[in-house]
């Protein structure tokens, strides 16, 4: 656990990372690395599992981009299932003594395996790291969970997992469930006038979690990365109406998370039904995505390669030197991309005061 003396250095490091992009591109405080393709479920929003899902590096490479990176304040690993990887914790062993000046790891997973999640966050919460974050994904009750996710007990697995990670106290660490909100877990009609529409809505919700334990997000389409289809986008009513309930339950925080979370939820409102924030994307200045190849991207949903990162010794900082860095750069800046608002680029285009409706 950090002293406060190291929050408080992590936390400048943060602030002065955030100040660097926003001088420029190309010096990202977060990076979203995908450590592995493979997950054992058959998500109906999410395609990995249906080609050949990338292993992901051995660690010997992610020691190289750790390495190379010390600057790093923000690092978002995912998958996949990371949880999955037998040498997990050997990773996040490796993050929490490299990653020099992180001041946020947050990694989500499915939750199946409890004892293998445990394993994993260890080290992280025994090391410096100010904050740790770690979402277990829930898309509904049970039933609608295990249908999405084409396993039966896939929920009950998740919430037993979420409870143990709950259960564990350390300032900084905080397990929440991550409800993904698409075509597939909420229906195409709701009528908010019907007389039992909070109990309708109080249906579509994960059984047993707490609305402050529930993080909601947008399904998006994604070809690069969840190689899925762009009719994964959740029905706007619905999706609306169940955005205002959750909020409705959630108690009201000051915290700097809480309010980031607020300001993504008032644009996601936007988003959902203009198909746009109307604002900038902090894509390539405030973050960047590691695909499982060692292939680096604007995001999680631009599909625009920028080339290895392994061509530029793993360092961040040298992405101008990639083929494809400048030319992608230009689009995100004219907004001639997909267009998103997934919370891995958002949060962080908040934090750079971009996402600002026009
Ligand atoms: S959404 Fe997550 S759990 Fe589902 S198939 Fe994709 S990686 Fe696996
Ligand atoms: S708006 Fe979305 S798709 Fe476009 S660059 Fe930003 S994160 Fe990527």
């Amino acid at each position: 656990m950090p002293s406060l003396a190291e929050r408080l250095r992590r936390s400048a490091a943060l602030a002065r990372a955030v100040l660097r992009a926003r001088r420029g591109p190309f010096d990202p405080f977060k990076l979203t690395w995908i450590l592995t393709e493979r997950c054992s479920l058959t998500c109906r929003s999410c395609h990995l599992w249906a080609g050949d899902p990338e292993a992901g590096p051995d660690l010997e490479e992610i020691e190289a981009v750790l390495r190379a990176n010390p600057q790093l304040t923000w690092l978002n690993l995912s998958g996949g299932d990371l949880v999955e990887r037998p040498d997990a914790p050997g990773i996040m062993e490796r993050v929490a003594r490299l990653g020099r000046d992180l001041a946020l790891v947050d990694f989500p997973t499915a939750g199946l395996d409890t004892a293998a999640t445990l394993a994993c966050v260890r080290p992280l919460l025994e090391s410096d790291i100010p904050r740790v974050y770690v979402t277990v994904s829930l898309d509904g009750p049970d039933a609608v969970h295990d249908r999405v996710r084409g396993q039966a007990g896939a929920a009950r697995s998740a919430r037993r997992t979420l409870r143990a990670l709950q259960a564990l106290r350390r300032p900084g660490f905080r397990a929440v469930a991550g409800m993904t909100l698409s075509r597939h877990n909420l229906p195409e009609q709701f009528d908010p006038d019907d007389a039992g529409a909070d109990a309708t809505l109080d249906g579509w919700l994960p059984d047993e979690v707490d609305p402050a334990d529930l993080h909601l997000n947008l399904a998006h389409h994604s070809g690069h990365y969840y190689k899925n289809h762009a009719s994964v986008v959740p029905p706007i009513g619905p999706a609306l109406a169940l955005l205002d309930r959750v909020q409705r339950r959630t108690p009201t925080s000051l915290s700097p998370l809480a309010l980031i979370e607020r300001r993504y939820w008032s644009l996601a409102r936007r988003f959902l039904t203009h198909g746009d924030v109307g604002g900038g994307c902090g894509a390539l200045r405030a973050s960047v995505f590691l695909a499982a190849n060692g292939t680096l991207y604007p995001c999680s949903i631009f599909d625009r390669p920028l080339g290895r990162l392994a061509d530029v010794g793993h360092a961040l900082r040298r992405i101008p030197e990639l083929p494809g860095a400048r030319e992608a750069l230009g689009l995100v800046e004219r907004r001639a991309c997909p267009q998103c608002w997934s919370p891995c680029e958002a949060f962080p285009t908040l934090l750079l005061g971009l996402g600002r409706v026009r």
